[in-house]
Formats: C-alpha cells, sequence, structure tokens
C-alpha cells in the first residue's frame, strides 16, 4: 500500500525552505564556478545555472544569468581557461538565462529553440538594437553541435515550463543541463504565457527522460548539481500531482479545495511546494478550455 501525505499542511514548510535559502539582501551577489566534470563546470548565483563547456576552439556557455552578470561570469570562466566565447545555448527565454546575452560580442553563435527565439523577441530586453543578441541559429526538435567528445546535443521534447525548453545534452561527459524544465525538486514554474502547460508537463518529462540515454549528471535550471535519476523521478512526480488534479476535477472540487486537499506519494514529501496552487489553478484553466 503506498502511502500518501497531504500537500496543504506542508505549504508553511515550503515557505519557510524557500526563505531560509534566500537571506534578507536576496540571493548571493558573487558568482562562483563548480567543476561538473573534466570540461565541463557550471557557473552558480545570478540566475540560472550557466554552464561552461571548454572545448578546443572556445568556451560553449549554456544560460547567460540575469543581465548585467556577464563580467561575473567571465571573471569565473577565466579562472579555467584563457579561450573565448563562441557559442551561447540559451534554454529559454527567461531573463534569468538570458539577461546577459548582450554582454557579449555579436560574433558569438547563440542557438535556441524556434519557440524560444520567438518568446524572446517579445522581450524588451531584445527590442531595438539589441535584437542583434537574439538567437542566430534555431532548431525543432533536435540539434547537434561539435562532434567527437565536444559533441553537444539539443533535444527538444514538448511544451514544459514554457514551450521553447531544450535540454544540452553532453553526450562524452554524461552530463545534461534541463533549464527550468527541471529547475529542481519541487512544483515547477508553468509559464503559460510563453506557451508552458501543466497538462503537457509530465508527458514531456516523460518522453525526456526515455529519450535520453547515457547520462548520470543532471545541471538543474537553478539547484544543485544533482544524480540524473532526480530528473526521472521529477517526472514521475509531475504525473503524480497531475493525476491528483484531475481526480480532484472529477470530485467536483474547486481549484483551491484540489490543493489543499491534494495527497501525493509519501516518496515525494521533500519536494518544495510552494507553486502549488499556481499549478492547480493553471491545470484547471487548461483542462476547461
Ligand atoms: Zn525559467
Amino acid at each position: 500500500m503506498r502511502r500518501f501525505f497531504l500537500i496543504g499542511v506542508l505549504v508553511a514548510f515550503g515557505a519557510a525552505g524557500i526563505m531560509a535559502r534566500q537571506p534578507a539582501g536576496g540571493p548571493p551577489q558573487v558568482a562562483e564556478i563548480l567543476k561538473v566534470k573534466d570540461n565541463l563546470y557550471v557557473v552558480k548565483g545570478g540566475g540560472g545555472n550557466t554552464a561552461a563547456f571548454i572545448t578546443r576552439a572556445g568556451v560553449v556557455l549554456v544560460d547567460t544569468k540575469l543581465a548585467n552578470w556577464g563580467e561575473r561570469i567571465m571573471q569565473q570562466v577565466r579562472t579555467v581557461t584563457d579561450k573565448p566565447v563562441t557559442t551561447i545555448i540559451n534554454t529559454h527565454t527567461h531573463g534569468d538565462h538570458t539577461g546577459s546575452n548582450e554582454y557579449f560580442p555579436a560574433s558569438v553563435e547563440v542557438v535556441a529553440h524556434v519557440n524560444t527565439k520567438a518568446n524572446m523577441e517579445k522581450m524588451p530586453a531584445f527590442a531595438g538594437e539589441k535584437a542583434q543578441f537574439l538567437p542566430d541559429r534555431t532548431y525543432t526538435d533536435r540539434l547537434t553541435l561539435g562532434s567527437g567528445d565536444e559533441r553537444i546535443e539539443l533535444r527538444h521534447f514538448g511544451p514544459g515550463h514554457t514551450n521553447g525548453d531544450t535540454i544540452v545534452v553532453f553526450p562524452a561527459l554524461r552530463v545534461a543541463h534541463t533549464g527550468d524544465l527541471f529547475a529542481g525538486l519541487g512544483t515547477p514554474l508553468i509559464d503559460t504565457k510563453n506557451g508552458g502547460t501543466g497538462v503537457a508537463y509530465p508527458e514531456t518529462l516523460k518522453k525526456a527522460a526515455a529519450g535520453i540515454s547515457g547520462v548520470d549528471t543532471v545541471i538543474p535550471g537553478h539547484a544543485d548539481v544533482m544524480p540524473w535519476s532526480r530528473f526521472v523521478e521529477f517526472g514521475q512526480f509531475n504525473a503524480a500531482f497531475l493525476a491528483a488534479v484531475q481526480q480532484a476535477i472529477k470530485d467536483g472540487k474547486t481549484a483551491e479545495e484540489a490543493f489543499a486537499g491534494l495527497k501525493l506519494p509519501e516518496q515525494f514529501k521533500d519536494y518544495q511546494i510552494g507553486r502549488g496552487q499556481a499549478n492547480v489553478s493553471a491545470i484547471y484553466a487548461e483542462l476547461k478550455k
């Protein structure tokens, strides 16, 4: 018999957890570089996790944090290599992942999913002259960059956090950067204005888990590096969340009642559920259409 816990009871703890990690004054203002494996590093701080993949030709960055973090990213990267940045991959449109694109020379190739480019084109941060920092190259399902032990695979499995989420796989190192499709262990942000969907999210995660093989380590969008098995588990969490909401709809509950009475398997009791009510409401709105 599977054990369940009542999700509403944990709201208070979830909120306390978030506050504990972000003391007064907000998140840290200093970037920090950590080695993930061999020639792959993660730069923490200032928004989303930036990956730095050092190739023979130069540095490939995955995501560029908030605006005005370019110099702090490069101060950290220069502690491990003198090579210039040649490529930026933006995992999705959000300003805490694309904000410092403008710091880098226009000659740097920016790559993203085709829907992410369309979403970025709507942002004031990429209007007018700043349109030069939009993606130069786009793809729809899959794109390969580089070759041999420097091969990088960009994969898109469908809508979730947004409609243009990329998972960046470094096959030789068995590492993937998921962007905010998997930001960390908790209820994800569902950005419906940029094509995100709570209904399709679990299916997208399931396809990703099935479609990506040979990876043992994940760089989440925001959380610390962890085993790839946590990404697979995160997919199961979202499937359980959606199933519980669908049941609440069947039972005739309001979105508020649904969240208050939501039961999820015991294995997910450590998940942050700060966005739980918002996600229940998003799923209700989607299913009413
Ligand atoms: Zn995001």
